[in-house]
């Protein structure tokens, strides 16, 4: 598929990018106690590196504006985003270590994390600003909330009136107004759904993709795991339900992410929002049927034969 138009980029991912360091262990650990574990993996994450991931291994062409530290981590990352075919010219490097997310993995699989934002939280709106021509090149800007919310913010500022902007807001956060009226979707699962709602989330999807379009978005995506996702277009009114294929599901890391940029790839491809969603749900149904994030995210092709 082509689109005939200026824009370099099909996609430009904003976002975090992680090194995540896991170790399974028997138990945890008390206070002051040790207990070995297993050999450390370290595998490529963060939300923004994972989106750039997943929509470049589609094939769209895809740029990543994060922040890295100038580290072996950091290396790492660029390294694996290069190696997946994202253009990483808008990855800054320094100003403090690279993010990471310590994981410890028990025999249950249960997970427990401590994530340490480092050059994450680094990432300033002047950062934004200063890229301002990646912005014009990309057809789609894609967002969420692992960078400090004013960096966000300033996303929603300097976007070009025919670029659109996709945010999941994750970890959730509140959002101001201005950025809420820029996202065409507003992308969210249950968790954040009822997040930003509070006390006036409906009982149901519907009711909540309902309450969400009027906070000011565009458009909303819910996301609903196997039961696929929810559309709401703020244009006409329809809510509509796009059902996931069954598979079955190992590992649901990263799930979200590559139904983001799938979505987000799509949408700038000139589809309706119900017809890239339903697209985007079968990545994110390849995706749960293999460990891990980055490396469970399929091709175009894998996700043609599903
Ligand atoms: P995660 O945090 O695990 O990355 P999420 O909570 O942000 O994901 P989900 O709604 O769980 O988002 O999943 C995103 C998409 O991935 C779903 O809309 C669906 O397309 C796909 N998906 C997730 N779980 C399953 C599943 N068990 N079977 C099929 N598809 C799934």
């Amino acid at each position: 598929m082509h689109v005939n138009d200026h824009h370099r980029y099909d996609l430009l991912v904003v976002g975090s990018a992680n090194a995540d360091l896991v170790i399974g262990v028997e138990r945890r650990p008390a206070p002051g106690e040790t207990v070995l574990g297993s050999d450390l993996a370290v595998h490529p994450g963060g939300k923004g590196g994972n989106q750039a991931v997943a929509a470049a291994r589609l094939g769209a062409v895809t740029a990543l504006l994060a922040r890295v530290g100038d580290d072996a981590h950091g290396r790492l990352l660029l390294e694996s985003q290069r190696a997946a075919g994202v253009d990483t010219e808008g990855v800054l490097v320094g100003g403090a270590p690279t993010g990471v997310a310590l994981i410890t993995v028990d025999p249950s699989g249960d997970n427990s994390i401590v994530v340490s934002p480092g050059a994450n939280g680094r990432l300033t709106p002047e950062d934004i600003r200063a890229a301002r021509p990646l912005f014009e090149a990309a057809r789609v800007v894609s967002v969420q909330l692992e960078i400090p919310l004013e960096t966000v913010a300033e996303v929603a500022g300097v976007m070009s009136r025919d670029t659109r902007l996709v945010l999941n807001p994750s970890p959730p956060a509140p959002l101001p107004d201005h950025v809420l009226a820029a996202c065409d979707p507003l992308v969210v699962n249950e968790h954040e759904a009822r997040y930003i709602l509070g006390e006036a989330a409906g009982a149901t999807p519907g009711e909540w993709a309902r309450a969400l379009l009027k906070l000011g978005p565009r458009s909303v995506v819910v996301t609903l795991g196997a039961a696929g996702a929810l559309v709401a277009d703020g244009r006409t009114g329809d809510v509509v339900s796009v059902s996931s294929p069954r598979v079955e599901a190992v590992d649901t890391t990263g799930a979200g992410d590559a139904f983001t940029a799938a979505l987000a790839w799509r949408l700038g491809l000139g589809e309706q929002l119900a017809e890239a969603a339903a697209f985007a749900v079968r990545v994110g149904a390849v995706a749960v049927t293999r460990q891990g994030a980055q490396e469970s995210f399929p091709s175009a092709e894998e996700v043609s034969v599903l």
